[in-house]
């Protein structure tokens, strides 16, 4: 049986400047948000599929979108932030697929 699906995930990638808060209608302090969607394989080997940045106030946690300058921001803070098997375990499997191919291929199985 294959087990394939997506899943959102968001990493908290640091404070951003303090602003009014829409919600809580008072100035509250911002983090920067990485949200991002990924495809995978068993639960284990994925790809991200969507990414997008936003800005979520640290008191409520009601979330927005990211202006053109936060994004700037918070593109180096994102550089390596999601995990190694969310981004690349699609290409760990096929390597994984290949290499079992060939030890069947080099033991004459
Ligand atoms: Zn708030």
């Amino acid at each position: 049986m294959i087990i394939f699906g997506q899943i959102s995930e968001h990493l908290r990638l640091g404070p951003t400047n303090s602003r009014a808060c829409p919600a809580c209608r008072q100035e509250q302090p911002f983090s920067l948000l990485l949200e991002y969607d990924y495809a995978h394989l068993y639960y284990l080997f994925g790809f991200v599929t969507r990414r997008r940045f936003r800005v979520a106030c640290d008191r409520c946690g009601n979330v927005w979108k990211a202006s053109e300058k936060e994004i700037a921001e918070a593109r180096p803070l994102a550089r390596g932030a999601v995990p190694f098997l969310h981004r690349w375990g699609c290409l760990v499997f096929i390597v994984l697929v290949i290499a079992a191919v060939a030890t069947a291929i080099a033991l004459g199985l």
